[in-house]
């Protein structure tokens, strides 16, 4: 018996978590879940969006099933998802991209890892104003040392990039290739315009490349041809490594190579505690309405159930997954050609048809 934290989220979220819970209960794998509420929710009934409780249920379990949250719009609200990345030091975000028959993609046969930097760059919330005195002073201190004229209307990001935690993600990511049987790691960066943030990620990759280099294929891309790559030749790549910003813009479009946001599972990874979820968000205007596809967050259960080492129950859900989508019948309106199809089924009953293909 497990006991993982769950958090059901906002908008379609406690639809698609009562969906995965069903379809893990179903693997045979036992699991006592301790369900906590953050994001709108939580904000609502205790005035706070990331309650102490959340982070102390997560620490004790080590692992959770997060379900999307809503970002309040409004001053002063950060993602949630930010925050928590940040408060328990998740560190990688585990996004697999995988090519699932009966998903209505340009590719086939795609199978590759986003493994993106979670915990600085330009995520870091290290944000000035335009037109704050402090700001206005930080501009002025930068032109005096940087010997450039920054524009005086100005807002300021800041991009912080150290050996310490560009180190441990790729590192992460040679053992993740490791594990799983991958050839090959391709660090992405834009170190040719800014030497000193992604010079060091680059650097570093270089030089832990060498202590996997009889197991481990290591090869360098710019972002931009990355992109360009990827859209082109999907199948020359196998795991990607890449600090924060680039890893979020580069994973979501490797979601839409094998069939969007419906399908996407993620996770996201610290030295000892890891949180489950899917990449998309919780879309509002679906709440309540049983119509979501929830296959990216029965899949997010999957990756939940193979760091758990339940690794043959993993691989029974995996494969009911796929059978139900190869099938192509008892599936959510956004998997069928025509989105106003009237054989699409609802949220529970797709996770349902999943349910009745274990073994
Ligand atoms: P979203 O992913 O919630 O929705 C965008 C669109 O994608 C939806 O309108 C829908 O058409 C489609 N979609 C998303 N999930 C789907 C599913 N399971 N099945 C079928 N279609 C699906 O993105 P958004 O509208 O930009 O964000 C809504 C809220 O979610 C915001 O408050 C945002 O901050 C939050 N968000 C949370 C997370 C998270 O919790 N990890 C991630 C992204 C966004």
């Amino acid at each position: 018996m497990y006991k993982v934290t769950l958090i059901p989220g906002d908008g379609i979220g406690p639809e698609v978590a009562a969906a995965a819970k069903k379809c893990i209960a179903a693997t045979g794998v036992k699991i006592e879940w301790e369900e906590v509420i953050a994001g709108e929710r939580a904000l609502k009934e205790s005035g706070e969006i990331l309650p102490k409780k959340v982070l102390d249920s997560i620490k004790k379990n080590k692992v959770a099933l997060k379900a999307p949250i809503t970002t309040p719009i409004g001053e002063g609200f950060r993602s949630v998802n930010v925050a928590l990345r940040q408060a328990l030091d998740l560190y990688a975000c585990v996004r697999p991209v995988k090519s699932y028959p009966g998903v209505k993609s340009p590719f086939k046969n795609i199978d590759l890892v986003v493994v993106r930097e979670n915990s600085e760059d330009l995520y870091a919330g290290i944000e000035f104003e335009e037109g704050k005195p402090e700001t206005k002073n930080l501009i002025k201190e930068i032109e005096k040392y940087s010997g450039k004229t920054i524009r005086k209307d100005s807002g300021i990001s800041i991009k912080p990039i150290s050996i310490s935690a560009s180190d441990r993600i790729i590192r992460f990511a040679f053992e993740y290739a490791l594990k799983f049987n991958r050839k090959k790691v391709t660090a992405v960066h834009k170190a040719n315009i800014m030497k000193f943030t992604d010079g060091i990620f680059l650097k570093t990759a270089r030089e832990v490349a060498k202590e996997y280099a009889d197991k481990v294929v290591f090869e360098e891309a710019i972002v931009d041809n990355m992109a360009m790559q990827l859209v082109q030749k999907p199948h020359n790549y196998d795991v990607l490594v890449l600090p924060n910003l680039y890893g979020d813009i580069i994973s979501d479009l490797c979601a839409g190579l094998v069939g969007g946001l419906g399908v996407a599972p993620g996770a996201n990874i610290g030295s000892d505690i890891a949180v489950f979820e899917a990449v998309h968000g919780s879309a509002p205007k679906y709440a309540g309405k049983n119509k979501v596809n929830p296959t990216a967050m029965i899949l997010s259960a999957v990756l939940m159930l193979r760091y758990l080492k339940e690794g043959q129950a993993a691989e029974n859900l995996e494969n009911a997954v796929k059978k139900v989508l190869a099938e192509g019948k008892s599936v959510t309106y956004d998997l069928k050609t025509n989105r106003d199809d009237p054989t699409a089924v609802g949220t529970q009953e797709m996770a349902d048809a999943i349910i009745s293909k274990i073994k």
